[in-house]
This record gives C-alpha cells, sequence and structure tokens, in this order.
C-alpha cells in the first residue's frame, strides 16, 4: 500500500529529511530533478515541478513549448545514502496533464504492460561494473590505490582492500535500501569494481540502477574519487558491463516461467518459453545494440580482444548457449534465466530493458525458435566460419548500432514515434561528431605513409 503523501511527509521528516527530488532521467539515464522542500511535498506528488525539456539532452521540445511536468512515483522515495537531508524519488514525465510520448520511464512502463496483458512480470538483475579513480595533477585520471597496477587484477583481493572504505560505503547504501547485496569484487581492470544485488522487477531495478550510478559518485567523491560509468576507459584492459538478468514470472503465483521443470528443448537449463523469448532478442539484437550499448566508446568494450592480451568477456556475435561466456546471451548452469552480456553500464535502463522485453515477448507470441545452442568457444571460430553459421555480428560501432535501430520497426513501435525521432537524430549526431575527428591514431598512421 502507498502512503498518502501526508504520511510519506511524516515518515521522510521523522527519518530526518528535509528535501525531496522530484527526479527523471534525460536521453542517457543520467539523473535530473529540482528540490523540494518537504513542506511542499504534497504539491511536487501532484506533478508542481516543471522542465523546460529543451534544456536536456534528448528531451524533444522547443524552448518556446509548455513545460514538461514530473510525476513522481511514491514508491520510488529513496533517502539519499550521502545526504539525509534528501529523498530522491523517480519520476514520469507529463505534458499538459498527460503522460508525455518522449519518457524513457514511461516506455518502460508501457511495455511492461503489454507483458503483464499476457501474463508476465519481467525481473530484472543488473550486474553493475564501474570504476573508481583520482583525478590526477596532469589533468587526467589514474586507479585509486597504489595498488591499482596488477598485471592480473581479477578477484585480487589487495586493491579490493585498499578500496575497501569507498566500496563498503557504497555497498551499505544499497543495503540500507534493502538492495540485497549479495556479492562484489574487484573485476579485471585496475580500479574496476563489480557489485551485485537481488534481482526486482524491472521498473525498480531500472529507477536503482539510475539511482546507483549518482549514489556512487557521491559517496566516492567524498573519499576524493569518483566512480567512473564509461564503458571503456583503458584501450588494453576489459571494460564496463552491465549484464542484464532476466526472466518472466507468472504474475499471479510470481512462478518463474524460465524455470525448466523437467521440460527444455535444448538442455540449457530453463523453458521452452524462455527460449522463444532468446529467439526474439537475438532477432532484435543489432537494434538493441544501439540502447544497451549506446556510446561511440560502448563499441570499443564489444570486441574479442581488440589490444588487449586476454579475453574481453565481452560479446561479440548474436548466438546463445549455456554457461559459456563467449555468447551474447548466456543461460548461467543454475538455469532459470537469460543473461544478456552485451549492455554496458552506460546505457539508459529503462529504455535497454523496454526494448530487450518487447524482442522477447514477440518471440514469445510468434513462438520463434533460438536454434542449437553454442557450448564451444566462439572465439576460436573465424569471421567466415561464423558467416558460414548463419550468425550475425554485433554492430562494431555506434552508426552501424543506430542504421539498424532505425531498420527495425519493433524499435519505434516500443520507443513511440517522437522518443524514436529523437534517439535517431540525437545518436546518429553523436557519432557523426565522433566520425568527424581526426584521431592521433591517424595521424601516426597515415601523415608520412605515402
Ligand atoms: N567486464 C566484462 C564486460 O565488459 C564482463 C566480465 C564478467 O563476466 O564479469 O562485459
Ligand atoms: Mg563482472
Ligand atoms: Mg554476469
Amino acid at each position: 500500500t502507498i502512503p498518502s503523501a501526508d504520511e510519506l511527509a511524516r515518515e521522510l521528516l521523522d527519518k530526518g529529511a528535509r528535501y525531496a527530488m522530484a527526479s527523471y532521467v534525460d536521453i542517457h539515464g543520467v539523473v535530473k530533478g529540482k528540490f523540494v522542500p518537504i513542506a511542499h511535498l504534497d504539491r511536487m506528488l501532484k506533478g508542481s515541478e516543471l522542465y523546460t525539456g529543451a534544456a536536456l539532452d534528448g528531451v524533444p521540445q522547443d524552448i518556446n513549448d509548455d513545460e514538461v511536468a514530473a510525476m513522481p512515483d511514491p514508491a520510488s522515495a529513496t533517502p539519499c545514502a550521502w545526504n539525509p537531508d534528501l529523498v530522491w524519488f523517480a519520476s514520469d514525465l507529463h505534458l499538459n496533464g498527460r503522460p508525455f510520448q518522449a519518457c524513457s520511464r514511461s516506455i518502460l512502463k508501457r511495455q511492461l504492460e503489454a507483458a503483464a496483458e499476457m501474463g508476465f512480470g519481467f525481473n530484472l538483475g543488473i550486474e553493475t561494473e564501474f570504476f573508481l579513480f583520482k583525478d590526477t595533477e596532469d589533468g587526467g585520471f589514474a586507479p585509486v590505490s597504489d595498488r591499482d597496477d596488477l598485471e592480473k587484477p581479477c578477484y585480487d583481493p589487495r586493491p579490493l582492500m585498499d578500496n575497501l572504505p569507498i566500496v563498503a560505503d557504497i555497498v551499505e547504501a544499497m543495503n540500507a535500501q534493502g538492495w540485497d547485496v549479495y556479492s562484489f569484487d574487484h573485476e579485471d581492470a585496475n580500479g574496476q569494481f563489480e557489485t551485485d544485488f537481488m534481482y526486482t522487477d524491472a521498473l525498480n531495478m531500472a529507477d536503482r540502477l539510475v539511482y546507483f550510478r549518482m549514489m556512487a559518485n557521491e559517496i566516492a567523491r567524498k573519499h576524493g574519487a569518483f566512480a567512473s560509468f564509461m564503458p571503456k576507459p583503458f584501450v588494453d584492459r576489459t571494460g564496463s558491463g552491465a549484464h542484464f538478468n532476466m526472466s518472466l514470472a507468472d504474475l499471479e503465483t510470481g512462478r518463474n516461467l524460465f524455470e525448466a521443470d523437467g521440460d527444455d528443448p535444448h538442455g540449457c537449463g530453463v523453458s521452452p518459453l524462455a527460449y522463444h523469448f532468446i529467439a526474439g532478442v537475438l532477432k532484435h539484437a543489432r537494434a538493441i545494440c544501439a540502447v544497451i550499448a549506446p556510446t561511440v566508446n560502448s563499441y570499443k568494450r564489444l570486441v574479442q580482444r581488440g589490444a588487449m592480451s586476454g579475453s574481453t568477456w565481452a560479446p561479440v556475435y548474436c548466438c546463445y548457449g549455456n554457461n559459456n561466456r563467449t555468447n551474447m546471451l548466456r543461460i548461467p548452469s543454475q538455469g532459470g534465466r537469460v543473461e544478456c552480456r552485451a549492455p554496458d553500464i552506460g546505457g539508459n535502463p529503462y529504455l535497454g530493458a523496454a526494448l530487450m522485453l518487447a524482442a522477447g515477448l514477440e518471440g514469445i507470441r510468434e513462438k520463434l525458435e533460438p536454434g542449437a545452442p553454442h557450448r564451444e568457444n566462439m572465439n576460436d571460430y573465424s569471421r567466415a566460419q561464423i558467416r558460414d553459421m548463419g550468425i550475425e555480428m554485433l554492430p562494431r560501432t555506434l552508426g552501424e548500432a543506430v542504421d539498424a535501430f532505425e531498420a527495425d520497426p519493433l524499435a519505434r513501435e516500443v520507443f513511440g514515434e517522437l522518443m524514436f525521432d529523437t534517439f535517431v537524430d540525437f545518436k546518429r549526431g553523436e557519432w557523426e561528431e565522433y566520425h568527424n575527428q581526426v584521431s592521433e591514431w591517424e595521424v601516426r598512421r597515415y601523415l608520412k605513409m605515402f
């Protein structure tokens, strides 16, 4: 049961809060918001906070348009761990009293309704990989501790112990909200960490992820550091993924419908329904990439080796398999869920979850089959062999991904005309701005070549 504004205000005041933030996200999934003294919480919950969309990346409004209003979701109230004065609220955007077409959160809610009409709830667990850096005097950045220069830093407890004051503060803050962190570690790049917490319904998870990025940053800053969610900061180290662990639940009983229950046509540990879902995601994988790997830099992560000596652990092929990290979609040995390894931590989780879910639902509606799983190391095949097997490559650049997105009718349907056009324009512009640069690499290679 959702408390009334009065009850909520009293409860928040009891906890020491003084301001509420009516927050929503821009096209990148970056948190924006206005602050309201708790005495005005009632008005805020009714949509008093207005925003000029034109001031933000990818909110399609002109400077002469009416403002959009944030309609906060009382169920999302989150006391800010780094500042007890402040309570964060996720909001939907409205325009002139009606839901605004180009609101990321509403786009996900629409897809969740489509799933609900089929009797499904969508559960999502997002693994958060990110970097902790400090600014350096020469204007650059570096991992925080001086033991952050290891050759093989993966799972090394030493840099984790050095950075525990920051990471543990982040973990405590997550647990204070009841997120139930079950594991955290040092990942395979210097200064890279991961905090894993329980899955929940996709709307809640997307709210948590955008809040998480803000929170981790604020906490790191208290320690003289900053958190970076750039997908691939180092050319020769792993990037930061945000693996989507997905399952559908029976809306009435809560039963996990991806659980195999003896009926597992491909032997990977999930139900026939899950294989249809997988087939739908694979069908739309290239368009989905534009949304879950939405930056120029994302595609420096989605490589098999690149400048790295070891594995990047990031996918390059549109295929699925059992507990095998060389597929885009992996079914962990415990079964009962599907992990998509393509998303990076720099995405807008509302839009990513919406398109991923829509693709999976299409697979279910149309009873699509994903073919045989891949249990072999996909990285052992040549490009030609992959092509002969009929396996598509994930896009290799943001430009390719935006083209795939634009060509996919499902993307248009899920985003709605206004957000679809905005996304394509914005992301194509981002790609072209980058592409029009002449890099140091090019000058080095070509200046005196001929
Ligand atoms: N950091 C890897 C990525 O970019 C994932 C490593 C892992 O499997 O945890 O997706
Ligand atoms: Mg990881
Ligand atoms: Mg994972």
